[in-house]
């Protein structure tokens, strides 16, 4: 079995490297995304490292489901909840997923068009 690499992400929450932290807790950590596709493009991740969707398991339910709600509060304060937003998580090559931590992309804040390209 191989062990998971980090990425960026796991320095971002040591907090090793800078990010525009937005919220953090035991369980999840939120940042401002680096190349925003929005006015509003927040990421929601997971403290422990979890490569890709497929990686999900049980015993992450607690902290998948905390990524969720954080997601919400954060689409509150920033307030773009009554005008919408997309939560998106992209898994692998054809999911375009770039960073191997997973992560809920939180983007709002003008009309989003389609969602598949
Ligand atoms: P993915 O394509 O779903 O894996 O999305 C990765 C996201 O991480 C992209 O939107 C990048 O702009 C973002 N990203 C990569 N490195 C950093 C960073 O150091 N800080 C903040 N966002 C980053």
């Amino acid at each position: 079995m191989t062990q998971a690499e980090e990425t960026i992400f796991s320095r971002i929450i040591r907090k090793e490297i800078p990010a525009d932290i937005v919220y953090q807790d035991d369980l999840v950590t939120a940042f401002k995304d680096i190349s925003p596709q929005a006015p509003v493009h927040i990421l929601v991740i997971p403290n422990i490292l979890i490569p890709t969707a497929n990686d999900m398991k049980i015993e992450h339910e607690l902290t998948l489901g905390r990524m969720m709600t954080v997601a919400a509060k954060i689409a509150s304060e920033q307030g773009i909840a009554e005008d919408g937003y997309r939560l998106i998580m992209n898994c692998n090559k054809h999911g375009g997923q770039e960073v191997y931590h997973i992560h809920i992309h939180l983007v709002g804040g003008r009309p989003l068009g389609p969602m598949l390209s």
